[in-house]
């Protein structure tokens, strides 16, 4: 059987980036430093956040005070928080390692100055995400807006002469973005486009759909929390039918591929190398 992994399964740069800061602290970690922290799952995927566990690292929830936590060192995640959250950590006495992904701190940077400059700002994205919600709360006067479309933003009612600058989620749509700045100049508004948007998720589905295309089963491992995940799942099965979404090996019936021929692998971005290399091993093996 033939078993190809797209290039892109897997952890991403910034995700990659936030695991390897926590083992970083894990092994310089003096004894006397109190506690280590991940301000919520560094990631969605229960058997690394488990793993961590194990070692040491406790999950601060999201909703708690920090201040009911014994001091001690809280690790930001990839897609960062609001400055009022990271401010209520070290006022409760805790040292704060800051892992947000340098893609989501120059979004945090860039609606900073331009709200000081008097800039309105409107972010592309989902307002209940957490990244969304840790870059509004980097806009001091709170002038900030939500949109997914052209009509949201007609529906804002920016006088034309408003200055307003606009951003986006990193994982919005390119071409919705591209299409969105298209309309908004045409109509003659007074904005500032900043195109935020990070390429690793659209890479990652675009190899997976192209991937999903030419095998005969697809395999894709993500945590069962994982929205990136079942993303990538609903991509692959709409283009190849025999698609089995697992978190691990221990998910997959492997006697269901006996008699394919060539099976593709991908991975959401929570998805640690050695889970993926699991997988390759055992399928390239079994047949
Ligand atoms: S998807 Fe992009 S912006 Fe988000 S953590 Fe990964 S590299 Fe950073």
């Amino acid at each position: 059987m033939k078993v190809t992994t797209a290039k892109t399964a897997g952890f991403c740069f910034g995700v990659k980036r936030a695991i390897e800061m926590v083992e970083a602290e894990l092994s310089s970690h003096g004894k006397d430093a109190g506690p280590i922290y991940t301000y919520g799952p560094i990631i969605h995927n229960e058997i690394v956040v488990s793993d961590l566990e194990s070692r040491g690292v406790r999950v601060m929830a999201e909703d708690d005070d920090p201040a009911g936590y014994p001091p001690g060192t809280v690790i930001l995640r990839s897609h960062g928080v609001s400055r009022e959250v990271e401010d209520g950590i070290r006022n409760a006495g805790h040292q704060v390692v800051d892992a947000t992904c340098p893609f989501v701190k120059k979004i945090h940077r860039i609606v900073g100055e331009y709200d000081d400059l008097g800039y309105r700002i409107v972010i592309t994205g989902d307002r209940d995400h957490p990244e969304v919600q840790g870059i509004m709360g980097w806009i001091k006067s709170g002038r900030c807006d939500c949109i997914l479309s052209y009509e949201d933003f007609e529906k804002l009612q920016i006088p034309r002469d408003e200055k307003a600058c606009l951003v986006s989620q990193t994982t919005f749509n390119h071409e919705k973005f591209k299409e969105l700045v298209e309309k908004i100049n045409k109509n003659g508004y007074n904005i500032r486009a900043k195109n935020t948007i990070c390429s690793a998720t659209e890479e990652r589905q675009t190899e997976a759909r192209d991937l999903a295309g030419k095998v005969d089963a697809m395999i894709v491992i993500g945590g069962k929390s994982s929205s990136n995940s079942r993303k990538l799942f609903e991509i692959c099965a709409a283009v190849c039918s025999d698609t089995y979404f697992i978190q691990s090996m221990s998910d997959l019936d492997i006697s269901s591929l006996s008699s394919i021929e060539h099976v593709g692998i991908t991975a959401g971005a929570s998805t640690p190398n050695n889970i993926i290399e699991e997988v390759q091993k055992n399928v390239r093996n079994e047949f």
